[in-house]
């Protein structure tokens, strides 16, 4: 068996080895490292992002490089993330090598700060295309005694068009040294620069073609395109841990589903190129210690962003192009962790799933989009688990376990689980409750008359509805689908707040303030009056009570809310939508100010 200490690295390198923790050289290390320390030809490695290439090529060039202070390896790389990253795993792969220095150089910092850091010869230099051209320009760095130049991911360089710069700096290295390119894809332009600039250079593939990571499974839902958000999110609730980037075509889509999940309660945010290099930075900080679970990006906005244990990558639509699916499904199962790539997928594009399966030479699985059932289970089994798995905090709640005991021990213990239970997760069944079929065929089907999508429903009822009812049901702004209630619920009551236009009251600031003290937006208010002194709704009777408890228990409110009389009939305006999603989205991160005040101004 091929170990670190037989690949003939120095000491200091395999004590740093130890130090991260890597037991055994990753396949992409055991052919490379071997290479680049006993060969002398140049390499091109046909390997996929997060195999671990950067120890690869790092801890040989550490190996090969002296303490003399000019600039020996250049390393290349498409974005201002992967530089920076690139030079944090060489500075941990040198931390027991004494003088060697790293310097990354990028766009989108102070070019002064770097040049200082240049006049100290730093013996590696990581760079990116457009920066390291400026630097050219400006003779601010030293190449004549350059040995190693190393492109990383070199198809993500000519697909942000740094063809020609990289053209510029390939002449502007010694002839003599040694290039190591590494790639996930082949493109003919790869194979045109091979050609033109390196010497007799190995192949070494690690993985097939374009084919994608063995760890990666692949698995697409079939639904009418007009159902892909509801697909969307029935997917990430029978996920409940999803740590994932869900890909859109458009800045204007990533920016409308990351808006949407968040207004709905999800810990989501959007990555795309309309942000400023502060807000990418802070998005993609915030994502990877986790603070956010799902990330809604552009596939050219995500491509900076390094993260290797992602559960999951969501096509939110198919890309045109098989290799930007390579590209996005190669961001999961990195490591040896593995991975799931889904694709929400509509009849029309069957096809194309088929097409992709060849190239990547995987097969699809299709799994049916859960029932409203199915993710109730998962998500109350998922709560339990994390009951079980609570780490009870003794010193501090044993002062309050007491009084909590003498005033719940008139309830035996299936009672207080019951109770627990609904507590947590009466919403949830609600949301779910009348939930449709999502699924539609591979092919459609139109025996018996039946549309594309008209199936019959999941529900426990098993009543017949159609994918309209869905979007009715599963949109919390939809008002229709409180209509749908009311039918059922019965009579309604009209209330009356003392807050009235005297002291500055509108529908929406009524809606507010019934929202902040009931913490129950599935309350259902109708025909809001205002008048001077007070303003006046419907709610159902079987929430007035509820209605009235929550303004007596809220000692922060001077306002009362009384039963009236039936007053006049004016516009109907709603409550803000049941969000249930809420809490569970405050457990996974404490809320940032921004958004608590963006939700404050959903009011
Ligand atoms: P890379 O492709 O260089 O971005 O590496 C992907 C991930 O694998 C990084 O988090 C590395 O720290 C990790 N890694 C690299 N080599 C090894 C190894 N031999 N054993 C375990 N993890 C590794």
């Amino acid at each position: 068996m091929i170990t670190f200490e037989n690949l003939g690295l120095r000491d200091e390198i395999l004590r740093a080895v130890d130090c991260l923790g890597f037991e055994n050289p990753m396949p992409v290390q055991e052919q490379v490292i071997p290479f680049v320390m006993n060969e002398s030809s140049d390499l091109i490695a046909l390997a996929q992002t997060g195999t671990g290439k950067t120890a690869a090529f790092g801890f040989p060039l550490l190996n090969l490089i002296n303490k003399k202070k000019c600039t020996q390896a250049l390393i290349l790389s498409p974005t201002r993330e992967l530089c920076i990253q690139i030079s944090n795993d060489l500075k941990n792969y040198s931390q027991y090598m004494s003088d060697i220095k790293i310097v990354p150089v990028y766009g989108g910092e102070s070019i002064v700060s770097q040049m200082r850091q240049l006049t100290e010869q730093p013996q590696i230099i990581v760079a990116t295309p457009g920066r390291l051209i400026d630097l050219i320009g400006r003779k601010k760095v030293k190449l004549d005694a350059v040995k190693f130049l190393i492109l990383d991911e070199a198809d993500e360089m000519l697909n942000m068009g740094f063809q020609e710069d990289l053209e510029t700096i390939l002449q502007s290295v010694p002839d003599e040294r040694r290039t190591l390119l590494f790639s996930a894809t082949m493109p003919k332009e790869i194979e045109q620069i091979a050609r033109k600039y390196m010497h007799d250079s190995q192949s070494i593939s690690i993985g097939v073609r374009n084919s994608g990571s063995d760890n990666v499974e692949h698995i697409y839902y079939m639904v009418q395109a007009s159902n892909r958000y509801l697909a969307l999110k029935r997917i990430v609730d029978i996920n409940p841990d999803i740590y994932g980037i869900i890909f859109c075509r458009t800045r204007q889509e990533t920016k409308d589903v990351a808006e949407k999940l968040m207004r709905d309660g999800y810990n989501a945010d959007a990555l795309h190129g309309d942000l400023s290099q502060p807000q990418r930075d802070s998005v993609m900080n915030k994502f990877r210690i986790r603070n956010i679970q799902m990330l809604v990006a552009t596939d050219v906005a995500a491509r900076g962003l390094d993260v290797n244990d992602l559960t999951h990558i969501i096509n939110y639509n198919l890309p045109d192009d098989v290799e930007i699916y390579t590209h996005r499904s190669g961001r999961t199962g990195r490591a040896n962790k593995s991975g799931i790539s889904v694709s929400i997928v509509h009849s029309r594009e069957y096809n194309r799933i088929r097409e992709i399966e060849r190239v990547v030479k995987k097969t699809f699985k299709k799994e049916q989009v859960p029932s409203g059932l199915d993710i109730c289970k998962c998500q109350l089994f998922h709560m339990i688990e994390r009951m079980e798995q609570v780490q009870v905090n003794d010193e501090q709640i044993d002062q309050f376990l007491p009084h909590v005991f003498k005033k719940l021990e008139y309830l035996d213990k299936e009672d207080i689980i019951r109770r627990f239970v609904s507590l947590e997760f009466n919403r949830f069944l609600d949301y779910y409750k009348n939930a449709v079929d999502l699924n539609i065929p591979d092919k459609p089907d139109y025996k018996d008359g039946k549309q594309r999508g008209e199936r019959r429903t999941d529900n426990r009822n098993g009543n017949r509805n159609d994918n309209r009812n869905e979007n009715r049901n599963e949109n919390r702004n939809d008002y229709r689908s409180d209509r749908n209630k009311s039918a059922k619920r019965g009579q309604r009551m009209r209330m009356k707040i003392d807050f009235g236009a005297q002291q500055k009251a509108s529908p929406r600031s009524v809606l507010g303030l019934i929202n902040e003290i009931t913490k129950d937006k599935s309350i259902s208010i109708n025909n809001i009056e205002v008048s001077n002194k007070f303003t006046f709704f419907d709610v159902f009777a079987d929430q007035a009570d509820q209605l009235i408890a929550a303004f007596h228990r809220n000692n922060r409110t001077s306002f009362s809310i009384a039963v009236a009389k039936e007053g006049n009939r004016q516009r109907e305006y709603q409550p803000q939508e049941n969000n249930f999603y809420e809490r569970r989205r405050r457990e996974f991160s404490k809320p940032d100010r921004e958004r608590k005040q963006k939700r404050k101004r959903n009011y």
